[in-house]
């Protein structure tokens, strides 16, 4: 079974490492998730509100969501009862929304800031100084439904290993950063989700806390 195969490799190279595996499930069926459900694996991810509802209301209760991709404000509402970590927060406002219906929902929602590290123009997520200065609002204390876990990034698509491991120790110098100096109840910085299928390996070694993978488990989308 060529799933089980796949997530046995992963699981092996995060052995006695701070790594945990992310199973990126978009685009994939339920009955291909099930598959991986069956032979252990309970944690996935997302990146569409509306396939991640359904996949939700589908599969057993006990598989622990995240939510990878971009997010609307105006849909936090539709997954704010069941979302485990929401990864990509790349703006206030939509950080506003999330304490809204968490609040709504009587839950403390957990978020990851998402941090622009790579070259190119087209990667969402903050700026360094821009994460920063957010989690020094004094607005952004009152926020009492929602913690900040830790932050997210994407490397540069490129075959230069040198430029990805400085981008991912950017992102783990910025987190050891906030966890020393911002002492705030709504942050508590245990996490760093970086790498895929294609730079997981670096990621690993650069100390990263959530590895999320898609095709490399559930072949090509
Ligand atoms: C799709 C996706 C992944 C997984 O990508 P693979 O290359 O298939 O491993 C990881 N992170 C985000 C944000 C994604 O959208």
């Amino acid at each position: 079974m060529a799933i089980q195969d796949n997530l046995d490799f992963f699981y092996q190279k995060i052995k006695n490492t701070t790594t945990k595996l992310l199973a990126v499930s978009k685009t994939h069926s339920p009955e291909l998730i099930l598959e991986a459900y069956q032979t252990g694996c309970k944690v996935f991810a997302e990146n569409r509100v509306q396939e991640l509802v359904q996949k939700y209301e589908t599969l057993p209760k006990d598989i622990e969501w995240h939510l990878i991709g971009t997010l609307q404000s105006n849909k936090v509402k539709y997954i704010a009862e069941f979302v485990h970590l929401i990864h990509s927060i790349d703006k206030f406002s939509l950080l506003e929304e999330v304490n809204k219906q968490a609040k709504k929902c009587n839950r403390v929602i957990d978020c990851l800031l998402q941090i622009h590290i790579a070259e190119e123009e087209t990667k969402f997520g903050f700026d360094f100084e821009e994460a920063y200065q957010l989690l020094q609002d004094s607005k952004f204390e009152t926020l009492e439904n929602i913690c900040i876990k830790g932050v997210m990034g994407m490397a540069t698509f490129t075959d230069n290993t040198t430029q990805i491991r400085n981008e991912f120790r950017s992102l783990k110098d910025f987190f050891e950063k906030i966890k020393n100096q911002i002492n705030k109840k709504n942050v508590v910085m245990k996490e760093i989700s970086m790498g895929m299928s294609s730079d997981y390996e670096i990621a690993i070694e650069e100390g990263s806390t959530y590895i999320r993978v898609g095709s490399a488990i559930f072949g090509k989308r």
